[in-house]
């Protein structure tokens, strides 16, 4: 897709704002009502949804041309879809669609802020996303008795992701993980090399020649394997296998699951059972990756007809968040004895971001802090003594956030707790 292909959806935008906030009837208190912690952040229409929406047709037109500024406003944006769901709350078009293809078509043009511009050359050298530790590919797995993905008669393939096999501060839920998956008896292996980018990364960035080498060549490290299940505790590699090479027509023969996914069957089965009680009260935030865009993408062929109405013919079905991953890691944390699961005001397909997303945790940190201190203090007026996520981008942005508040809120992922638990 380009951006042309999405003229009529970005015309059919009214500037109403709606892609501001969360929608009126799902707001629960006057102080969390934001959706877009980009127009929140700048205080100016340009950088929300319709802003740059806006900003896409003049491109097209010609009425403008890529500046420095133009860049500067697309990459200053998450592309965690809260604008997308709450546009669709009302509307038929696509708003995150024509996000993406707009950095795609700075990428074409030459034109990427110089913080960008660094941050992707530094991923095509490491092949990973840009954060990285330094730490080697597998070292966390020392003293873990783990086979690879060829190994014969396995069922599961362990896809821990870049971000969470190369940072030490992360390797906890890849090791809790692997512990909770040998308490239940099955038979997984981790793949060669799984600290290889799946190339999510490189498709936000708008790099979609190095999304496309990155994701055959992680579809070719698993093609081999007998398992027919891949399980992430990644939410960002689970939306890129489930969403972005279904969109992107690459097939990855495998069922995929995120880890809360597979941890909430294996409770329901009995093949785990937590006992040991953990006397805490948690509030959950719903990762953008797992949740509203971690839903499944629906393909869709036609064409809109003639007249003012938005109608397709054959009728296109829109994505709008409600079939994320929300339940599982609920389900998990309900199950775990002397555990208490508050709600923040924003949840599920409204969710604020951790604001880590979309690159801006390393293109524009303080960005990217803002908005987690945002969450953080949402979380806070739980009553919550700690926020468990399910993705290790969050967890890790969220952590290195606190870092020097104060604040004693802590931050764990739904596995850590799990096996603890177990
Ligand atoms: S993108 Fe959707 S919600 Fe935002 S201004 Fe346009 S029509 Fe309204
Ligand atoms: S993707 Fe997120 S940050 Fe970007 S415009 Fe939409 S709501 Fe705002």
């Amino acid at each position: 897709m380009a951006l042309e292909d999405y003229r009529g959806d970005m015309e059919t935008c009214t500037r109403c704002s709606l892609c501001k906030f969360v929608p009126l009837e799902q707001v629960r208190g006057a102080k969390y009502v934001n959706i877009c912690p980009s127009v929140a952040r700048y205080n100016f229409h340009a950088y929300s949804a319709g802003g740059r929406l806006a900003a896409g047709t003049a491109l097209l037109d010609k009425r403008i041309g890529y500046s420095e500024k133009l860049a500067e406003v697309i990459y200053n944006c998450q592309l965690c879809g809260g604008c997308d769901v709450s546009c669709k709350y009302a509307l038929d078009m696509e708003v995150l669609e024509p996000l993406y293809e707009m950095r795609a078509s700075c990428v074409e043009a030459g034109a990427v802020p110089a913080s960008v511009k660094k941050m992707i050359d530094q991923s095509r050298d490491n092949r990973q996303l840009s954060t990285r530790s330094g730490a080697e590919g597998g070292q966390w797995m020392d003293g873990l008795k783990v086979g690879d993905v060829n190994q014969a008669g396995i069922d599961v393939i362990y896809y821990p992701g870049c971000r969470t096999g190369c940072d030490p501060r992360l390797w906890g839920i890849a090791r809790a993980t692997v512990s909770l998956l040998q308490k239940a008896g099955i038979r997984f292996g981790v793949a060669e090399g799984a600290e290889l980018c799946c190339g999510g990364q490189a498709y936000r960035m708008g790099c979609r020649g190095d999304f496309q080498k990155q994701a055959q060549e992680s579809i070719a490290m698993l093609i081999n394997s007998t398992a027919h299940t891949l399980v992430t505790s990644c939410a960002e590699c689970y939306q890129a296998f489930k969403v972005l090479y279904t969109r992107c027509g690459l097939q990855l023969e495998l069922e995929v699951l995120h880890s809360t996914e597979y941890f909430d069957r294996l409770l329901e089965s009995g093949q785990l059972t937590p006992l040991n009680a953990i006397n805490r009260r948690v509030t959950y935030h719903d990762p953008c990756h797992l949740g509203r865009l971690g839903e499944p993408y629906i393909p869709w062929k036609g064409t809109q007809r003639p007249g003012h109405m938005r109608l397709f013919d054959p009728p296109k079905e829109f994505r709008r968040g409600t079939h994320g991953v929300y339940q599982s890691p609920r389900n998990i944390l309900n199950r775990i004895p002397g555990l208490t699961l508050v709600e923040m005001d924003r949840t599920k397909e409204y969710a604020w971001c951790c604001g880590a997303g979309g690159g801006v945790k390393e293109t524009n940190p303080d960005f990217a802090q803002w908005t987690a201190l945002e969450r953080l203090s949402e979380a806070e007026s739980t009553g919550a003594d700690a926020l468990v996520t399910a993705c290790p981008g969050c967890e890790r942005h969220f952590r290195d956030t606190l870092t020097g508040t104060g604040k004693s809120l802590q931050v764990f992922d739904v596995a850590e707790l799990l096996e603890a638990a177990i």
